[in-house]
């Protein structure tokens, strides 16, 4: 192998302490790699004093501690959904199991804890799945409507109608606004976070009819209507991972 040396160290940065291995390689620049689990390493060749690789690491410290954020939610939304194979499922930010009850008329409801699949065969894991879904979209209309017309009632005195609803399954992003539409779509991931994450981005979309970009004039008037929404934003990128 052409490890020279291999050295375990700690740096304290503006983002918090990052421990990292440094090693001493056949290479020619510093490298840097932040793995799955989240370890950092630095390689570098021999001429390259620990110190300096110190400072390497404190220069991107920002980066890595991104890094290790992103693994750690990907590791997050792995466990929700084995979680969803094993019968639980998060609805407004709470957990519930998902159980299933023999019943002649099939279809779904949510009590303290639990959606209970009320079924004919409650053998055929298929239909439970597609009886659940049937309910989960028509629970996040509501939802969504209710939070739509919450968010609207504060826009109504700037002259904004209320605007068609679509909801979509979307990775990139939680809400668009289609002024010309007069149509917001929204991420139906976001039944799965509480309230007031789904409600800054409606308010987000609201305040796009008023201003279409992300001018000072629209976080303006997005601090006004949503004072909270920086948190609400943080919480939602914290338990939904697109
Ligand atoms: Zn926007």
């Amino acid at each position: 192998m052409n490890t020279i040396s291999t050295d375990i160290r700690t740096v304290t940065t503006p983002c918090g302490d990052i421990t990292y291995t440094f090693q001493h390689k056949k290479v020619k620049n510093i490298n840097l790699r932040v793995k799955h689990d989240g370890n950092v390493f630095v390689s570098a060749p021999k001429r390259v004093p620990a110190k300096a690789a110190d400072e390497f690491v404190i220069s991107r410290s920002s980066m890595i501690q991104q890094a290790i954020t992103s693994f750690a939610a990907r590791e997050l939304i792995k466990e929700r959904q084995k979680n969803l194979s094993d019968g639980k499922t998060f609805i407004l930010g709470e957990e519930y199991t998902i159980k299933t009850m023999a019943d002649r008329r099939e279809y779904a409801e949510k009590t303290d804890g639990f959606i209970i699949i009320h079924m004919k065969d409650t053998n055929d894991s298929a239909r439970k799945i597609s009886i659940y879904n049937t309910w989960l979209k028509a629970f996040t209309e509501e939802v969504f409507l209710y939070v739509m017309h919450d968010v609207h009632s504060k826009f109504i005195p700037l002259g904004i109608d209320f605007p068609e609803l679509k909801i979509r399954s979307m990775t990139a992003r939680w809400g668009s606004c289609h002024t010309y539409k007069k149509m917001i779509v929204l991420n139906r991931r976001m039944i799965e976070a509480p309230l007031n994450c789904i409600s800054h981005v409606v308010t987000h979309e609201f305040c796009h009819f008023i201003h279409p970009d992300h001018s000072a004039k629209f976080y303006t008037l997005l601090d006004k209507m949503c004072p909270t929404w920086r948190e609400d934003k943080k919480l939602l990128e914290s338990l939904v991972i697109l």
